[in-house]
């Protein structure tokens, strides 16, 4: 991550043209000014390299590539890319993340980056076919780590297998479904694991004389969680008109309606991942992924609820915690193939799918404070409406 002696404050920032910004971008990565103008000139990406990417490309669409200074995470000072067309999504973030390094900043950690890849087995004996399964994990696993040399090479590879039985009440069908624990490293992984479950599918069939129907991974990416916390002086909250206690208990009474009430959750979520997603967009990883994972795991107990919850401890400070699963890469996918992705992961100075995961989410947990502050006090429009006025003009 980012030199821990600089520091990340930015006062004024909104105020700088884009060429200001860019040239202390520039600075801040010790890099040509020049070369950045003539990178974002071109949206990040060339022609040829749009065509290779996906399919049917006629043309390039270019969004806003915003930074948010101010965060100060695990002691590190941090400036966030954000790519996002909404107005206020990166104001409010950077003015999130200025309040909550006044408690210090975040602190964060997340799981090992493990992947799960589904295989379902149709077969009469379910609980004899999971036997013969779990009985012949190591070789099952050993096939499976033959399909990815550079994932082993890097330090991942398969790790564990798991079969539970299913019952269809509808149908009266019932099949096995395999779960292939895999340690993907610095990948989003979907691909790697996928590949692996396809290749140990049919030693299952013959191992078990069943046949196998899907196999693909699931994004419900549960042993993939990141957890990020912060506590923040009640002072530091305060805003015009609205005395700091009274910010405090406004969040955390957003926080119990959220917990409470599954519509207000979700668009308590959807604060969160006005976060989120802007950070996978400029970093070229799957932000489908990681909404997906994200909404299953808020309702995982069978109650959709918010990913995040706001407290008030015993000194009156507000604390925050924020645990969703984030299937990140920044290797493979588009990480590396977008010249404007690969900008975003150096800004960051992010090396690995772990530091990635923590800076998504804290991006998340930062918007959401944000909106939980305007919404329990002035309400999200004062401020949301200013700055739509400024893109006003565009509308044709
Ligand atoms: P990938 O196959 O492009 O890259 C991953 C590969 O990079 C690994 O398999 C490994 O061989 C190699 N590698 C090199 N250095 C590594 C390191 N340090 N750590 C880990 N791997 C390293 O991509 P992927 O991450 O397997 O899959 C991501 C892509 O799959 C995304 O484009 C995503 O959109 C897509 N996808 C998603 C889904 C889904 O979410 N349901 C389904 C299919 C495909």
């Amino acid at each position: 991550m980012t030199d821990a002696t600089r520091s990340s404050r930015r006062s004024g920032w909104n105020k700088l043209t884009p060429s200001e910004r860019v040239k202390e971008l520039a600075e801040w990565l010790d890099a040509d000014p020049n070369d950045l103008r003539s990178l974002f000139e071109g949206g990040g990406l060339d022609a040829a390299a749009a065509d290779a990417l996906v399919e049917n490309v006629c043309g390039r669409y270019a969004l806003p590539f915003s930074v948010a200074p101010n965060f100060t995470i695990d002691g590190r000072d941090v400036w966030i890319p954000m790519v996002v067309e909404e107005p206020s999504v990166v104001a409010a973030c950077s003015n999130a993340a200025r309040m909550v390094r006044e408690g210090g900043g975040f602190r964060a950690e997340a799981d090992d980056p493990i992947m799960i890849c589904q295989i379902q087995l149709f077969c009469d004996d379910l609980a004899k076919a999971r036997e013969a399964i779990l009985e012949n994990k190591a070789r099952l696993l050993d096939i499976a780590g033959k399909q990815d040399e550079a994932l082993a090479r890097n330090g991942g590879g398969p790790r564990d297998l798991e079969a539970r039985e299913m019952r269809d009440p509808e149908t009266d069908e019932n099949f096995l479904v395999v779960h292939l624990l895999v340690d993907v490293r610095d990948a989003m992984g979907a691909n790697a694991v996928n590949t692996m479950g396809e290749a140990i599918a049919p030693e299952i069939e013959k191992l078990t004389g069943g046949v196998y129907g899907l196999r693909i991974l699931t994004n419900l990416a549960d042993r993939r969680l990141v957890r990020v916390s912060f506590e923040c002086p009640a002072e530091a909250l305060a805003l015009k008109g609205y005395p700091a206690e009274q910010v405090v208990d406004g969040v955390v009474s957003a926080s119990r309606f959220a917990e409470l009430d599954p519509y207000r959750a979700a668009t308590h979520n959807k604060g969160i991942m006005n976060g989120v997603d802007p950070v996978l967009v400029a970093t070229g990883n799957d932000w489908r992924a990681v909404e997906a994972g994200a909404h299953a795991y808020a309702a995982k107990s069978g109650r959709y609820k918010p990913l995040s919850v706001f407290r008030k401890n015993a000194e009156g400070r507000l604390t925050g915690r924020l645990e969703m699963p984030m299937a990140v890469g920044v290797v493979g996918g588009a990480t590396r193939a977008h010249p404007a992705a690969r900008l975003a992961l150096e800004i960051m100075g992010v090396k690995t799918a772990r530091d990635l995961a923590i800076l998504a989410a804290t991006a998340g947990l930062a918007t959401n404070l944000a909106s939980l502050r305007a919404l329990s006090t002035e309400g999200i429009q004062k401020g949301h409406m200013r700055l739509h006025q400024r893109s006003r003009h565009l509308q044709k």
